[in-house]
C-alpha cells in the first residue's frame, strides 16, 4: 500500500538528519545504517523511491537496501508498530482475493481438536507439513531448502490458527498471512516456541510466538552435538544449509548457554556497513567466541547464506568460506576492521 507506507515516511521526514521529499516518490536523508559521509554532514546518500506498490530504501554510501518497511523497524520500532497496526486494518477492510497459488480448499483450515486438548504444544493441530502443500512446497523450492531439512518444516495457509497453539496467543495473532512454520524445540523436544515466515509479501516476514517463559529460543537446539564445531547463525533458515548447527531467530547470541562457547563459530548476517551489527560482533568477541567474519569478494553481494545459496554457492563452498574466516580475540578485531572497510 504505496499511500500507507508514504504517510508512515512522512512522519520521519523531521526526524532524520537531512530529509526532505524529493518529489512525492522520493524521499532522501542521511544513512542512519552507516553514518552517511563523516567529513561532509550535508552529505545525505539514503533514498526511499517506490517499486511496484512499495516503498524501498538504498543507501549509495554503504550500499544497504531493504523495504522502507523494514527501514521503519530498525529505526523507528513505535512509528513501525502503528504502521503495522494501519496495515492490518486496512487489509482487513478490502475484501481479499485469494491468492492465485492458493486453491479455494487450502484456505480452509479445521483445527484438529483432539490434538489441541492434549496437554503438549503439538503444530500439527495447526498446520501441515510443508510437502503437503504446494505453495508452501513452492517456497521451499524458491528458498533451496535442502531435502533432508524440510521434514522438520511446517506449513499454515491462514497463520491465525497458530493462536490456537497456547492461551497466551489466543486472538493474538497479527495477521492471517500464510506462513511456513519453524518449530523451537528444547533439549527435551517439547516445543517452546515458533517463528512463522509469511511467503507472500506481508510486511510482517516473521512472526514469532513463545509458549514457555525463560527459555530460549534457540533452533535445533536439541540436535547438535556441542562436543564438535556449532555453527550459530542469525535466521533459522540460514541454519538449515549448516551441519551440526542452531540459529537465535535474531541478532542476540548472548542469550547463548556458556557451555556453547568453546565449540560456537557465530556466524552475522552479511553487513559491513551496519554500525550496530558491528558492535554487537565486537561484543561477542569480547565475550569470547570465535566469529566468522565475511571477508570474502565471493560473498560481497549477498546478505545472508540463504542468499548465497540462491546465488549459486554451494553448500559446502560456504561451509569452506566460514571455516576459513574464523577468528577469535585479536585476530578477529583486526578483521574486522578490514571487513568495515570491505
Ligand atoms: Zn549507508
Amino acid at each position: 500500500m504505496l499511500w500507507l507506507e508514504r504517510k508512515y515516511l512522512s512522519r520521519i521526514v523531521s526526524l532524520v538528519e537531512q530529509g526532505k521529499w524529493k518529489n512525492d516518490n522520493t524521499l532522501n536523508h542521511r544513512c542512519p545504517y552507516c553514518g552517511d559521509s563523516q567529513k561532509n554532514q550535508f552529505k545525505a546518500r539514503g533514498f526511499h523511491f517506490t517499486i511496484g506498490q512499495n516503498f524501498v530504501y538504498k543507501c549509495h554510501n554503504c550500499g544497504h537496501s531493504t523495504s522502507s518497511v523494514n527501514f521503519l523497524k530498525d529505526h523507528f520500532p513505535v512509528i513501525h508498530k502503528e504502521y503495522l497496526k494501519e496495515w492490518l486494518t486496512e487489509s482487513g477492510k478490502k475484501p481479499k482475493k485469494p491468492q492465485k497459488m492458493l486453491s479455494a480448499n487450502e484456505f480452509k483450515f479445521t483445527p484438529n481438536k483432539e490434538l489441541l486438548n492434549m496437554k503438549k504444544v503439538d503444530l500439527s493441530a495447526v498446520a501441515f507439513k510443508v510437502t503437503d502443500k504446494v505453495d508452501a512446497q513452492e517456497f521451499v523450492k524458491r528458498r533451496r531448502i535442502p531435502k533432508e531439512r524440510i521434514d522438520e518444516l511446517w506449513f499454515t495457509p491462514q497463520a491465525q490458527s497458530l493462536g490456537l497453539l497456547s492461551p497466551k496467543y489466543k486472538d493474538r495473532v497479527l495477521g492471517n498471512d500464510p506462513r511456513v512454520v519453524l518449530p523451537f524445540l528444547n533439549e527435551n523436544g517439547e516445543l517452546v516456541g515458533i517463528t512463522g515466515r509469511a511467503i507472500n509479501d506481508s510486511p510482517l516476514r516473521y512472526l514469532t510466538m513463545r509458549f514457555l517463559d525463560d527459555v530460549p529460543l534457540i533452533y535445533n537446539i536439541g540436535n547438535v552435538d556441542k562436543t564438535k564445531t556449532v555453527y550459530v547463525t542469525e535466521g533459522p533458515i540460514d541454519s538449515l544449509f549448516l551441519p551440526n548447527s542452531i540459529a537465535v531467530g535474531g541478532s542476540d547470541f548472548k542469550k547463548l548457554d556458556d557451555s556453547l562457547k568453546e565449540n560456537a563459530v557465530i556466524i552475522y548476517d552479511n553487513e559491513p556497513r551496519n554500525a550496530q551489527i558491528i558492535k554487537q560482533i565486537e561484543e561477542v568477541i569480547d565475550l569470547g567466541y570465535k566469529v566468522c567474519i565475511w571477508n570474502e569478494r565471493r560473498v560481497s553481494e549477498y546478505k545472508d547464506i540463504n542468499d548465497m545459496v540462491i546465488g549459486g554457492l554451494s553448500q559446502n563452498e560456504i561451509i569452506e568460506i566460514i571455516n576459513s574466516n574464523t577468528y577469535s580475540g585479536l585476530s578477529a578485531k583486526a578483521k574486522l576492521q578490514e571487513y568495515k572497510k570491505i
